[in-house]
């Protein structure tokens, strides 16, 4: 038999793959051939498809081709944009069958999430943004966290979330000794309304009997911002990790690297792989690949300058209640007035404030323009920022206020500078073989399946499937 000899074309053969001619009666070693219907065959299959003739058309006899055939993806960055593209990956029928090697290099010495990833509040919704890439990720998160226990794993529930308004009491450095006893009488003045009074209020109010953590007087409204169901949350430090241990089971590989080039072939237009130092050794090295996917997060413009991607630091932390109290689960978007006197006064401020699974609160306030520094591990942490947060959340819940600071940190958000929406897609104009996943705002965490399933679908079967991402591709700026 000689290749193409009639019969139909094989619907997607890659261009690397080297035809040779067969004659006749030439035996083929069996555990490499097989008979592969043509439409599945693609070309991470890592299979050369001899089209058969005749009745039988629509198959092909497919020949394993040589490991020199083997496919190289480098994924640039273990955020959760990058960790959840490897999990795709491996995830993917198609990626069982294939020889692609996964290799996911990260410039924390540390290891993954130590970015925003790691930092945020973890809130996953239906009404996130862009909805083409939310109405793939929430109904995958659902199903992440059903197939790998996500409760347990990752933290993975279902949350209220509302816009809380009130008044702040500015309680200053000695918090509890000068205001615990102005609210103790302030509270001992309703005594004699009765408990109707009070569920009269929080109705008035809109407060759900369950969110106890905030203070009901200083409460002005509560308004639930979406319908039940349609707000979940993940510990996003936990998501991330779990996602690259799953991709690793299969075989991804981690790197800790700093990549300082992609290579282009630019002749060919299309990716050689990339050079990066080595953590550890602090050596150079220059690793081939047929396909490098970009997920620096905030850094993705150091690689690709043209990326209109910006950086916003942004702080948090993270309160533990007193022993034995349990945080109900509800996510917060506040808006609060402090007294004109008061240093936090004068202007209204807007803490987001997260119950979280491990029973803890994480609040985060406002961001910065600081510089975004050379690395994840060079993040400075601003501690009266901290103390800011902590004074605008502990004025309107004194069960925070009885609870203790855990941790202070500070991240980067990746932004956008046009558009608003993130970058997904190949990036054909500048090389084959690159792909840009980038540029998640505010919703990183919630749109990571989403992201990670396109990118996966577009390396493993040539374009993207789950949704009509025209409008995230990296055309718009490149
Ligand atoms: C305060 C705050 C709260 C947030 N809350 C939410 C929320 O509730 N829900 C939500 O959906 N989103 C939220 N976000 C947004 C979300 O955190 C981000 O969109 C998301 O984490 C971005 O992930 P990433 O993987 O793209 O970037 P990152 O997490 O920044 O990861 C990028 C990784 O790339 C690595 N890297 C960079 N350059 C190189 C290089 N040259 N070589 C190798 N590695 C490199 C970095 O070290 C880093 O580990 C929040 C963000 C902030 C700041």
């Amino acid at each position: 038999m000689r290749s193409g000899a009639g019969g139909p074309r094989p619907s997607e053969i890659g261009p690397r793959l080297k035809i040779p001619t067969l004659s006749y009666g030439d035996s083929l070693p069996s555990e490499h051939t097989r008979l592969c219907w043509t439409d599945d065959i693609a070309p991470q299959h890592n299979l050369l498809a001899l089209p058969l003739p005749g009745p039988i058309e629509k198959f092909a006899l497919c020949v394993r081709m040589s490991t020199a055939e083997v496919q190289n993806v480098i994924i640039i960055g273990a955020g959760i944009i990058g960790c959840t593209i490897a999990y795709y990956l491996t995830e993917d029928p198609a990626y069982k069958d294939s020889n692609i090697k996964i290799t996911i290099i990260e410039a924390s010495a540390k290891g993954c999430s130590q970015g925003a990833s790691g930092k945020s509040g973890g809130l996953v919704a239906k009404w996130a943004y862009p909805k083409n890439l939310v109405n793939v990720s929430f109904p995958e998160h659902v199903r992440l966290a059903e197939k790998h226990n996500g409760a347990e794993r990752w933290g993975w529930r279902f949350v209220g979330c509302g816009n809380w308004e009130g008044r702040g009491e500015d309680v200053g450095p000695d918090a509890e000794k000068q205001m615990e006893p102005e609210r103790r009488r302030s509270l001992e003045k309703t005594v004699g309304l009765g408990d109707d009074w009070k569920k009269r209020s929080r109705a008035d109010k809109g407060l759900p009997d369950d969110l106890d953590w905030v203070n009901e007087e200083l409460t002005d409204s509560y308004s639930q911002m979406a319908p039940k169901g349609h707000t979940a949350q993940v510990q996003p430090y936990l998501f991330t990790r779990n996602m690259l241990e799953l991709a690793k089971e299969q075989g991804a590989q981690f790197v800790p690297g700093k990549v300082t080039s992609i290579n282009i072939d630019s002749n060919a237009k299309s990716v050689t792989g990339v050079t990066y130092t080595d953590i550890k050794t602090g050596q150079q090295e220059t690793i081939s690949a047929t396909h490098v996917v970009l997920a620096a997060g905030p850094w993705s413009s150091k690689l690709i300058p043209a990326l209109p991607i910006n950086a916003t630091r942004a702080h948090s932390i993270t309160i533990i209640p007193e022993a034995g109290y349990s945080i109900s689960p509800y996510v917060l978007f506040t808006d609060v007035t402090f007294p004109d006197e008061s240093p936090l006064g004068n202007n209204s401020v807007s803490p987001e404030v997260y119950a979280r699974p491990n029973n803890e609160w994480y609040c985060c306030g406002t961001g910065d323009n600081l510089d975004l520094p050379e690395t994840v591990d060079q993040v400075e942490v601003d501690q009266s920022i901290c103390e800011n947060i902590y004074q605008q959340v502990v004025g309107i819940s004194s069960k925070m206020r009885h609870g203790k600071v855990d941790r202070r940190q500070a991240c980067y958000l990746p932004t956008i500078s046009a558009g608003g929406d993130p970058v997904v897609g190949e990036a054909t104009t500048l090389a084959k073989g690159l792909i840009i996943a980038t540029g998640h705002t505010c919703w990183g965490i919630s749109n990571a399946p989403g992201t990670g399933k396109a990118v996966a679908e577009q390396i493993l079967h040539g374009k993207i499937t789950c949704a009509n991402l025209n409008n995230l591709s990296p055309a718009r700026f490149l």
